[in-house]
């Protein structure tokens, strides 16, 4: 194999992974390389002085001072207004009621929203159902304020409801807080998915841009473990680059994790079966970037925006979905800068790939002349399947005719 030779380009460390900060969490471009925690802790200090929005694009003429001070009092009472801190706890909430409402959340099955929800709504869990209803309603009818804001509100929303259940084990107010995002963003995802205030929506056509143009890229370049076992068998990753199509029609957070796990996992066995020895991080990664050219999601950014601006924190920073999307974050920050040398090609190779989309460079043709030719043994492969078939058929007949005749000419019969 010509590739085999050239210095392996898409290289991670462990180490890479993880949060700027030191704190053993997994990273995420999203929060330029810390953990949400470490990024929050970051952002609130710095929410005092300046401006929320550290984008090169705000108007150098605006005086800053006195925005960001009209903002952060103006936020202080909204934040009161949302998480509804003055209210005095009402009335049919007698404690007894509400310690057996949190046994009955605590005897769900893992797993069932549809449980969750009915016990939500039975007059026990009164008052945690009027909370969330009322954060819904405010966050709807605010849906204006600028989405890091709203991101904010809806984590702090999260850390007070998670309190409401701290009486259980932690793994269980794990599975409670997934059924609260579910629920939440269920409802915000079409307030809040792509959301005006930021430039996301420049950024999904730029990086689908950015993957047309790299649509020349074979797994070999990419050193992607890969079989060449013939044009009969379908592409071992179909099935992750499906399940990364499929994250933008999920609505919560979580289910759109799901789907990045799922990618994932795919990835994994694929690398397997083409591949003597287990995948290793470098194989997965190169395979990843591989599906996401594939694949080319739609509204790939404005996804992991909202995901790791909405989903519960834990299921970002630990465990295998924050191992998973901090490895798509780094996928895509490759295809970004994704380079001759990356690709084990010369530049001039490389440009003149990029220029005529691969139709024009040698390789490009070769590779053109290659996929025409799989075409043809495939179809070629189909009509003589058809042909088998059809003579196969004829066999049977042929057979069952036969038999036909001699039981007529014996006048017997079989007895079946
Ligand atoms: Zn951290």
């Amino acid at each position: 194999m010509m590739w085999a030779e050239h210095r392996r380009a898409i290289h991670i460390t462990q180490a890479e992974l993880l949060c700027k900060n030191g704190c053993g969490f997994y990273g995420n471009a999203a929060w330029q390389g810390h953990c949400s925690k470490c990024w929050r802790d970051r952002t609130c200090q710095a929410d005092v002085g300046e401006q929320d929005c550290g984008d090169a694009a705000a108007p150098p003429s605006v005086s800053k001072e006195k925005k960001s001070e009209e903002k952060s009092r103006r936020s202080s009472t909204i934040r009161k207004l949302f998480l509804g801190e003055a209210t005095p706890p009402k009335g049919p909430d007698a404690p007894l009621s509400q310690a057996e409402a949190l046994k009955a959340f605590e005897a769900l099955q893992p797993g069932d929203f549809t449980a969750f929800l009915k016990l939500l709504r039975s007059p026990a869990s009164q008052r945690l159902q009027s909370r969330c209803t009322a954060f819904l309603n405010t966050m709807e009818a605010y849906h204006a304020l600028a989405v890091e804001k709203q991101s904010d509100l809806v984590q702090e929303f999260y850390q007070n409801i998670a309190a409401h259940f701290n009486s259980m084990p932690e793994e269980q107010v794990e599975q409670m807080m997934e059924h609260m995002e579910k629920l939440v963003m269920t409802r915000l995802h079409k307030w809040v998915f792509c959301h005006d205030s930021c430039d996301d929506e420049q950024k999904d056509l730029a990086l689908q841009r950015r993957i047309r143009s790299l649509k020349w890229v074979t797994p070999q370049m990419l050193r992607v473990p890969f079989t060449d076992r013939g044009p009969e068998d379908a592409d071992p990753y179909l099935p992750a680059i499906t399940a990364i199509i499929e994250m933008d029609a999920k609505r919560a957070p979580q289910d759109k994790l799901c789907c990045v796990s799922k990618c994932s996992r795919n990835i994994f066995q694929a690398v397997g079966s083409c591949k003597s020895e287990p995948a290793c991080a470098d194989d997965f990664l190169s395979a990843l970037i591989y599906v996401v050219l594939c694949a080319n999601p739609p509204r790939l950014h404005s996804n992991m925006q909202y995901v790791a601006r909405f989903g519960l924190p834990h299921a970002l920073r630990t465990g295998e979905t924050g191992y998973y999307f901090t490895n798509l974050s780094c996928a895509v920050a490759f295809i970004e800068k994704l380079d001759a040398a990356a690709l084990g090609l010369s530049p001039d190779e490389f440009r003149g790939f990029m220029q005529g989309g691969g139709a024009t460079g040698a390789l490009g043709q070769a590779q053109q002349v290659r996929q025409q030719l799989e075409e043809l043994r495939r179809r070629q492969e189909h009509v003589m399947e058809q042909a088998r078939s059809l003579q196969a058929q004829l066999r049977s007949w042929a057979e069952s005719t036969q038999t036909r005749a001699d039981e007529v000419a014996s006048g017997g019969r079989s007895s079946e």
